[in-house]
């Protein structure tokens, strides 16, 4: 990946056509022509996005990827150039892209020769430490969880066994709720931290493609691997890890409590300038007694459904033309979304894992939610997605952790009509759109395996007509997706976080404590793995800048 600098700009030329057998060096000279400019002005040429366009407008109609391509220019082309780059401008065919900022920043005083907490080994701690040890901070990062291998052997363990360890498992431990997952690490954040994170990841072993690829995903067995060399890298600048390590409460400076000292672990007393505090969406009872100490927390909306799991032919033949292309390209994924009609409200599909699995993402007995991972290859024959609508306050009702309880009671009431072993309750989806029971279930990537049971009953009136309204909506679009192939699985409730941490907007830091800062999902600032990277490096920036006085 080429850096642009001072001396020369970087224009981002979008929607630049690229056939599938077609070599991307033809990109230089096509990129130029759309923009207006001479291709002797390139310096250098970067793909900025690339995605496939399988859409069917007629017969003749060919699948072609979508480019947008950087281009690296001196300065003053603007003058050099004739009328037709201001028209290119002007239509919207490229635009100027923000120059990225510097990762490091220089400490503030009050920073220097102290150590920095940051709580939580998600991407937005690992990348909050990354920040501040390259700016020369030295920092302990504790998780609750254990380091990968061990929670890889705790996960094994719970498909066997179904015990689960409470401490470690999809939710907890080292790389935070992503680290079983499909890797998706594509955001629509689109911001300048964005290149040297991703840059970063590449060099840890992640797939150059992620750089630019609109799909771009790790996978869950690169990222086993990718995931131990960035804590490596970590550790290198003098980064701790401390595993097994669960942040209790706070230990203040003063009678005041206007900041805090140290904090209570289930491993001892850890002390530090500041505090950055990312935990994810699943620590309820920490952020509890965090509240009890004056941290103040709001509810905010969340999203709330089912998982959908169909043979991934099905969704290969309805998005690409042939079969051949499927091997080409691999496993085809799609994004659905239907706004509110009929009464019903809104619902899309997120989290779409092609060739993946259904997990139940579970940190807590008795409460089952599922997810979806998928290893690099997407080799496996199922597709699976979340369809979900979103509820707030309106429909949990009051208080900062109602929207955990109302997630919570549906989480029991699933696992329950699993059968209380883990065993997740499913139906079909023309049983669901028809509301009756299903005889036969299909089969199913879910390991635990999966259990009739009336999903249109066992979800709200609410939620089941919104994803009723969507499925015959999406049937349209993907044929069959609402036929007898289309297994609904349940629950899927956390797709995000249902409570934020409330920070200012500029520092960053809550307003009760001043070295406290709330960061990534479970604080409410981010919906994703890059998302969340980019909100605790933002954050670690920002302490860097203002410090804690
Ligand atoms: C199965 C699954 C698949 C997913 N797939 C994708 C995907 O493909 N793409 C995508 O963008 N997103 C995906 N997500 C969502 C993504 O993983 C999260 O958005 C992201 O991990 C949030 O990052 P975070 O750092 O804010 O929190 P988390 O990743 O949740 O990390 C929080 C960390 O804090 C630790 N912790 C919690 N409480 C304490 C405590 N009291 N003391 C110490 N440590 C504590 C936890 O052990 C955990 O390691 C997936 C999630 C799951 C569960």
């Amino acid at each position: 990946m080429r850096h642009f600098d001072k001396s020369t700009a970087c224009l981002r030329v979008l929607g630049v056509r690229l056939g599938l057998g077609e070599d991307e060096s033809i990109l230089r000279e096509r990129a130029a022509r759309r923009a207006g400019i001479d291709v002797a002005e390139v310096r250098g040429v970067r793909i900025g996005r690339k995605s496939l366009d399988a859409r069917r407008r007629n017969k003749r109609s060919k699948p072609s990827f979508v480019v947008h391509v950087d281009l690296i220019l001196d300065e003053g082309v603007e003058k050099r150039s004739g009328a037709r780059f201001g028209q290119a401008l002007r239509a919207g065919h490229a635009v100027w892209q923000t120059p990225q900022i510097p990762v490091e920043v220089k400490p503030h005083s009050s920073l220097v020769g102290g150590r920095v907490i940051v709580v939580g080994a998600g991407p937005a701690g690992l990348f909050a430490a990354w920040v501040l040890s390259r700016s020369g901070i030295e920092v302990d990062i504790l998780d609750r969880g254990p380091v990968l291998s061990e929670r890889s052997r705790a996960w094994s363990s719970f498909l066997r066994t179904r015990e689960l360890d409470p401490e470690s498992n999809l939710l907890f431990g080292e790389g935070g709720a992503g680290t079983y997952s499909d890797g998706k690490i594509y955001t629509r954040v689109d911001h300048p931290l964005e290149v040297p994170i991703l840059e970063e990841w590449i060099v840890c072993g992640a797939p150059p493609g992620i750089a630019y690829d609109a799909r771009a995903h790790i996978g869950t067995d690169r990222l086993h691997r990718v995931l131990p060399e960035l804590r490596a890298r970590l550790e290198n600048r003098g980064v701790r890890f401390h595993w097994g390590t669960r942040l209790e409460s706070f230990v203040f400076d003063g009678p005041d409590h206007e900041s805090i000292r140290s904090l209570e672990t289930s491993n001892g007393e850890f002390s530090g300038k500041a505090v950055i505090l990312a935990t994810g969406h699943s620590a309820r009872e920490t952020l509890e007694n965090l509240a009890a100490q004056g941290m103040r927390v709001e509810a905010k909306e969340f999203q709330l459904g089912v998982r959908i799991e169909h043979p991934q032919e099905l969704i290969n033949r309805a998005r690409y033309q042939d079969s051949e292309m499927a091997l080409q390209l691999g496993a085809a994924d799609y994004g659905l979304t239907c706004k509110p009609s009929q009464g019903a409200a809104g619902a899309h599909s997120f989290c779409m894992c092609p060739g993946g699995q259904i997990v139940a993402s579970v940190n807590q007995q008795g409460l089952l939610c599922t997810n979806g991972m998928s290893n690099s290859r997407h080799s496996s024959p199922w597709a699976n997605a979340a369809i979900v609508t979103t509820l707030g306050p309106k429909e949990t009702g009051p208080g900062a952790f109602a929207g955990f309880d109302y997630r919570e009671q549906l989480e029991s009431l699933f696992f329950d009509s699993g059968g209380g072993d883990w065993t997740a309750p499913a139906q079909r989806a023309d049983d669901f759109m028809a509301g009756r029971d299903s005889k036969k279930l299909g089969a199913s990537s879910y390991k635990f395996g999966t259990h009739p049971a009336r999903i249109d009953t066992l979800l709200p009136d609410s939620v089941r007509d919104a994803l009723r309204n969507a499925l015959d909506r999406f049937d349209k679009q993907i044929y069959g997706y609402a036929g007898s192939e289309g297994l609904l699985v349940g629950l899927e409730s956390r797709s995000s976080g249902c409570i934020r941490i409330p920070r200012d907007e500029i520092t960053r830091r809550t307003s009760e404590f001043l070295n406290l800062f709330p960061a990534g999902e479970g604080a409410g600032y981010a919906g994703g793995i890059m998302s969340a990277c980019i909100d605790g490096a933002r954050s670690a920036q920002v302490l860097l800048r203002d410090g804690v006085s």
